[in-house]
């Protein structure tokens, strides 16, 4: 295949056409709350918003989209980084081909098993396989390692739903990795705007934009209907890398009935021998904003919040609309069997801004109210696409989405979690509980509580 559905003149005049008014803001907003995709044009108009009372509307439409939609739960997962060869030379990135100072290694089948029973005794159940782009990496190998985190369980614990996140692959090769019953494949085109794309990538396979814009299509096209796309902010302007996002999604959308799972938005972290120009840095108060527009532009999409971010804007940005984030993260090879020391970057992508483990994230989720969820049912049961079904089909958060949330939470706090935690835990859950109004789920709910306590886990 080798279009190119981008056009980066026609994203440019459509962010230069437009002027936005208080009540075209508002108007916009609705049909966000009213669960409608926004357009070009429409998401145009909220990124041009200055203003700060125009920003607050964007801000509080946003909450109450998270809010009347998603509710309270986050889910919780763990990246793992498999291999860190690679033969690219991403100008961003500390593990790029020309990074001589970055110790390269790849996970053993033994490494990659110590390393999943470390993520299952802390009570991970979902993770995200991160691996450079490199002829040794190739679909055989992605799925050999898929294999193995499967088959790698703990008396407590197993991690339930493996994602990736990889160079893009010709369609055989996805077809191997649905076979092994991966989650999402996540992709992230970096930059939407083609010259900065060539200046950041100046040599290796992913120099190839078309190559790396049509990857999640080929991955469509052999059956992986669960893809996840991203920018890295600080590349080019935040502007146009939300519409070049959108743009990005209604393709996928029209071309096969099916947007993406989930959005990633980083923002660019220092990295051993970065050579990036500043001018483009997103900062605090341009991420809150971009992250409030995503998630009024596509209500139906998961956004995912990663600890490249430190806790203190984490916090904030959660409540614009996120629904994943990952916790107890450590991106150094090896790196969940080490004692918490302090970052290398020389054995890492990146510098990561929350270093907390998974007990301290979710005992603040805990006191923020937040329903932590290690839920996989929807993966298991062969529902693709579940935010999706949370967001259209009446009834279903309440169905199934928190009764699930609710479970996998309680499995971690008989399992995993401190005293502290397990006290506020438990007061959460009977918070939750008594806001269930259906009699018939409650019930049902509770007698599952029960065997839970009971030791049975893994109940859906
Ligand atoms: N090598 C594969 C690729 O490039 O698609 C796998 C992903 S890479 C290991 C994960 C992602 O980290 C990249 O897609 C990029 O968006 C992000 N990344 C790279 N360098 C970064 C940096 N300095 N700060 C923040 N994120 C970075
Ligand atoms: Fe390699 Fe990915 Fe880093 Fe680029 S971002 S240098 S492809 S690991």
């Amino acid at each position: 295949m080798s279009y190119d559905f981008i056009e980066d003149a026609k994203l440019e005049r459509i962010l230069d056409m437009v002027e936005p008014t208080a009540e075209e803001i508002e108007r916009i907003i609705n049909k966000s709350l009213n669960k409608k995709r926004l357009n070009l044009e429409e998401t145009a108009i909220l990124l041009q918003a200055k203003k700060p009372a125009l920003v607050e509307k964007i801000f509080a439409g946003a909450k109450e989209l998270k809010d009347k939609v998603y509710g309270d739960r986050i889910v919780l997962f763990a990246p793992l980084y498999v291999g860190n060869k690679c033969i690219n030379n991403c100008k961003y990135c500390g593990f790029k081909a020309s990074n001589d100072e970055v110790d390269r290694c790849t996970l053993t089948h033994q490494d990659l098993a110590q390393q999943i029973k470390a993520l299952e005794s802390r009570g991970q159940k979902r993770s995200i396989l991160v691996y450079g782009e490199h002829p040794d990496y190739d679909a055989d190998f992605i799925a050999d390692t898929v294999k193995t985190v499967y088959q790698t369980k703990q008396d407590k614990g197993e991690i339930r739903r493996v994602n990736i996140n990889a160079a893009p692959l010709e369609v055989a090769g996805y077809k191997k990795l649905k076979e092994v019953g991966i989650g999402t494949y996540q992709i992230f085109q970096e930059t939407y705007h083609h010259d900065t794309y060539q200046q950041v990538h100046p040599s290796g396979p992913k120099s190839d934009f078309k190559w790396r814009l049509t990857g999640l299509d080929r991955a469509m096209e052999a059956g992986i209907d669960d893809v996840g796309i991203g920018a890295l902010f600080g590349l080019y302007d935040w502007k146009y890398e939300v519409l070049g996002l959108l743009e990005h999604t209604i393709h996928l959308e029209e071309k096969y009935g099916v947007g993406p799972h989930t959005i990633s938005f980083p923002r660019l972290k220092e990295a051993t021998n970065m050579d990036i120009d500043e001018e483009y840095l997103v900062d605090d108060d341009e991420f809150k904003k971009l992250v409030a527009i995503l998630r009024l532009a596509v209500p139906y999409t998961g956004l995912i919040l990663t600890a490249r971010e430190e806790a203190e804007i984490r916090r904030e940005v959660i409540e614009l609309g996120v629904s994943q984030i990952d916790a107890g993260t450590r991106i150094e090879m090896n790196g969940y069997t080490e004692k918490d020391e302090e970052q290398d970057l020389n054995r890492e992508q990146f510098k990561i801004g929350d270093t907390r483990s998974l007990e301290e994230v979710i005992h603040e989720q805990v006191g923020n109210g937040k329903l932590p969820s290690f839920c996989t049912a929807c993966y298991r049961l062969g529902r693709t696409g579940e935010h999706f079904m949370e967001f259209a089909i009446p009834g279903f958060i309440k169905r199934y989405c928190t009764p699930n949330a609710i479970l996998t939470f309680k499995e971690y706090l008989e399992d995993y979690a401190t005293e502290e935690t397990r006290k506020d835990g438990e007061e959460l859950i009977a918070n939750k509980m008594a806001e269930v109004n259906n009699q018939e789920i409650k019930e049902e709910l509770e007698g599952k509580l029960r065997r839970v306590e009971d030791g049975e886990r893994d109940l859906y």
